[in-house]
């Protein structure tokens, strides 16, 4: 798939930072990227967008130094300045496109409330998806964050096709800080988005047994909402690979007999590890943590040596998806790369039930109470008719 990626503030800026860092080492290209913010200290923090690609937007009003967590200034520069955003994007090149996709912490301020504006204009003016990947708040950022990220979700939701959900309190470790396990989640996000936006794109390694196309990632995602994903990746390197690096003699016979046997056993049956991968893929830590059995929709997608492609694999993956969903729709295929490695994605798309959508909607609800309540007992303790105002 063809993916113009726009990185709206600093996390978005990041993400694509690294999707575009992939995407110079991969064989073929299928991705552009271009940051916007608000803060020029973040623009000038990456590495891989070109400069004239980094967009800095709102200088009159915050000077280059951010909107501070203000979503809503965030969205008004947004609305202000949607002509230079739209400019740089055609000047980059959208014939040649399949989707829009727009990464964004959704808790701040520039991506949280940019994020929304330009996914109604992109839509208003292309006729490609546009897909948008939002990063959830931890609940210890603040209840701002998540009251933002509420805010900022809920127009999402309405104006983009489809909206990955990243959940960084699902990802990050006990007792590490949000702040410190950016890198480590950012690595998490791209290699799951990697393998899903590049399917359907042709590669130097050849075909898959069963090629999947844009228009099925498409398809899988026409039906909105928010939509979370699944990932596995094969431990062992195949026995052929093994062979190659000459690792099955000596050393590796003696210490590794446990692992090397089980090798040539699930060498022997390639859809069985395939279905495998697919079961850890969807029954393990999805990026938003959700009841799989609510999405609407499903994709199975996988990547990997091409000795290791299964077609038969595929299909009965396909069907086990099928049975645990709610809806009938699963699309799937798998496609070559020259990792040694078999990796399985699974998109669980258009969740019914998500309990921590519903979880940041109630704090968003309560903090917007509390904060009518104390601006009423703020404004009250300068009522009363005893004391006379300096002037009217
Ligand atoms: P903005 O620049 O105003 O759009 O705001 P930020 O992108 O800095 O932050 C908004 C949210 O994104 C917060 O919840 C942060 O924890 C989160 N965030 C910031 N940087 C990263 C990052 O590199 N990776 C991840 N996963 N989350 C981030």
């Amino acid at each position: 798939m063809r993916v113009f990626f726009i990185g709206f503030g600093q996390a978005g800026g990041k993400i694509v930072d690294m999707f575009i860092e992939q995407d110079k080492k991969a064989p073929t290209r299928s991705f552009r990227g271009i940051a916007v913010n608000t803060a020029r200290t973040d623009l000038m923090g990456l590495d891989n967008i070109e400069l004239k690609d980094r967009i800095l937007i709102g200088q009159t009003v915050v000077k280059g130094h951010g909107v501070g967590t203000d979503n809503v200034t965030g969205a008004k520069i947004t609305a202000d300045e949607i002509d230079s955003i739209i400019n740089t994007i055609d000047n980059r090149g959208t014939h040649d496109i399949d989707a829009f996709v727009i990464c964004a912490g959704l808790g701040g301020g520039t991506g949280s409330g940019g994020t929304p504006v330009l996914a109604r204009h992109l839509k208003r003016i292309y006729r490609e998806p546009v897909y948008a990947v939002g990063i959830l708040p931890a609940p210890e950022e603040g209840r701002l964050y998540s009251y933002n990220a509420a805010r900022s979700l809920s127009t999402l939701v309405n104006e983009a096709d489809n909206t990955f959900i990243f959940d960084n309190s699902a990802w990050k470790n006990e007792g590490e800080s949000v702040r410190g396990a950016y890198q480590r989640l950012n690595d998490e996000i791209v290699r799951r988005f990697g393998v899903l936006f590049r399917a359907g794109e042709v590669s130097k390694s050849g075909v898959g047994e069963m090629v999947v196309d844009s228009s099925e990632i498409i398809n899988t995602l026409r039906g909105g909402g928010v939509s979370s994903i699944g990932y596995a990746i094969s431990e062992t390197v195949s026995k052929s690979t093994k062979q190659k690096q000459g690792l099955t003699g000596g050393l590796f016979r003696g210490l590794k007999k446990r692992e090397a046997s089980e090798e040539v056993l699930t060498g022997e049956d390639k859809s069985a590890k395939i279905i495998g991968l697919v079961r850890r893929a969807m029954l393990g830590r999805l990026t938003m943590p959700c009841d799989y059995t609510t999405a609407e929709r499903a994709l199975v997608l996988i990547a990997g040596p091409s000795g290791e492609m299964d077609r038969k694999g595929v299909e009965k993956s396909k069907s086990w998806v099928e049975e645990n969903i709610a809806g009938v729709e699963v699309r799937g295929g798998d496609y070559p790369t020259e990792s040694s490695k078999v990796a399985a994605v699974v998109v669980l798309a258009t969740i019914g039930d998500a309990p921590r959508i519903r979880e940041l909607m109630e704090i968003a609800k309560e903090t917007k109470e509390d904060v009518v309540k104390s601006k009423e007992r703020r404004s009250s303790m300068f009522d009363g008719d005893e004391i006379d105002p300096l002037f009217e």
